[in-house]
């Protein structure tokens, strides 16, 4: 559950890559915008779901996070401080506490190394949090806690299923003790009946170490038990952000709709009273983007005015007087229950 005060705040984040043409003069001719303006706040102890189609910029996203990509514009807040402009030792102090879990448990862990090596591998960066002599029995603990048999710290990735290797990621995650871990599409390459026992760790581990999550997944079906919250992500920015509730009761974004209306139901009745919602075409190119609304060219409400004009979060009246984090945000000019007030994560 979410508690006090944001621990990460995002604020118009953007990552452009260069397109280039010709090997040996390269010349610009582009850019892919996969981040192209993002903003929220993620609030101590609580699960953020981020959820949009492949390509519409989440790993992007998280790899700015943890420092594996530099922002080409935009601010991440760690407690308040601005860490983008930071370097060196002080960088390497707050990184700590922001540690990421891969999405391929097959392809992220290096086949050549111990279980041990693995998961004790951030102490090497981080010598401090654990004196070399102490680090066995941390690893070995650290197994424990996942759910995995301490005695096997010296058998190899290979010895181990998907979501066992999955449980090494996780393991590894919490060397340092983070306050926040990014986990991208954690269970994506996992079999379904996996998929709901790593979630489950990981609800444990949030609880027993209080623990913020960003939870990325490609579908709306995985975050929902997990998160608190749940931002909706396309063409590398939000369309809609809001507690649980919100988001899969009372979406507001004809994109969020669209994506839920996809979700499989269970239980037949509801399913009879659902009506599926296609999306006309493809998602455009990022190099290439619509105006105004990325979301346009697939909408059905679709107007002029969508084309003139980028929608900004913005947040009903009915959640105005709530506080910050239950805001409920949809960046579009024809959402549902839509009056203009500016949302959490807009820059004043
Ligand atoms: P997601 O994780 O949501 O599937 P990504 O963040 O991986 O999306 O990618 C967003 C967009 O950025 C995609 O169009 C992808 O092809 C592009 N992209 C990602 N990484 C790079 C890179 N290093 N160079 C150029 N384009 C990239
Ligand atoms: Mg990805």
């Amino acid at each position: 559950m979410r508690r006090g005060e944001p621990v990460l705040q995002v604020r118009e984040l953007v990552k452009h890559y260069p397109l280039t043409r010709g090997v040996l003069f390269k010349r610009q001719i582009g850019a892919v915008k996969a981040v192209d303006g993002v903003s929220f706040d993620l609030y101590q102890g609580e699960t953020l779901g981020i959820v949009g189609e492949s390509g519409c910029g989440k790993s992007t996203v998280a790899r700015m996070l943890v420092n594996l990509e530099r922002p080409t514009s935009g601010r991440i807040l760690y407690k308040g401080e601005d860490i983008t402009a930071l370097s060196g030792r002080a960088l390497k102090a707050v990184r700590r506490n922001i540690q990421m879990v891969f999405q391929d448990p097959y392809t992220s862990l290096n086949p050549r190394m111990t279980v041990g090596d693995i998961i004790g591998e951030p102490y090497e960066i981080h010598p401090e949090v654990a004196p070399k002599g102490d680090r066995r029995r941390r690893v070995q603990e650290l197994l424990d806690v996942v759910g995995l048999n301490p005695e096997h710290i010296n058998r190899y990735p290979h010895q181990f299923s998907g979501g066992q290797r999955q449980r090494i990621g996780i393991a590894r995650g919490l060397a340092l003790r983070p306050e926040i871990i990014v986990a991208d599409e954690p269970v994506s390459a996992l079999d379904v009946s996996v998929q709901a026992q790593v979630i489950n760790l990981m609800e444990r581990l949030q609880d027993a170490f209080g623990l913020a999550y960003l939870f990325i997944a490609h579908d709306l079906s995985i975050v929902r038990h997990i998160s608190d919250r749940v931002g909706v992500m396309y063409l590398g920015r939000i369309a809609e952000i809001g507690t649980d509730a919100e988001i899969y009761d009372h979406p507001t974004h004809p994109y969020t709709q669209a994506l839920l209306s996809a979700v499989p139901v269970p239980d037949p009745d509801a399913r009879e009273h659902r009506e599926r919602i296609l999306l006309a075409g493809d998602v455009p190119s990022p190099a290439n983007p619509p105006s105004g609304c990325r979301f346009r060219t697939r909408c059905w409400k679709a107007e002029e005015r969508c084309a003139q004009e980028v929608p900004l979060l913005v947040v009903p009246e009915a959640f105005r007087t709530a506080p910050t984090p239950a805001r409920h945000a949809s960046a579009c000019h024809f959402a549902e229950e839509k009056r203009v007030v500016p949302a959490e994560g807009e820059l004043t």
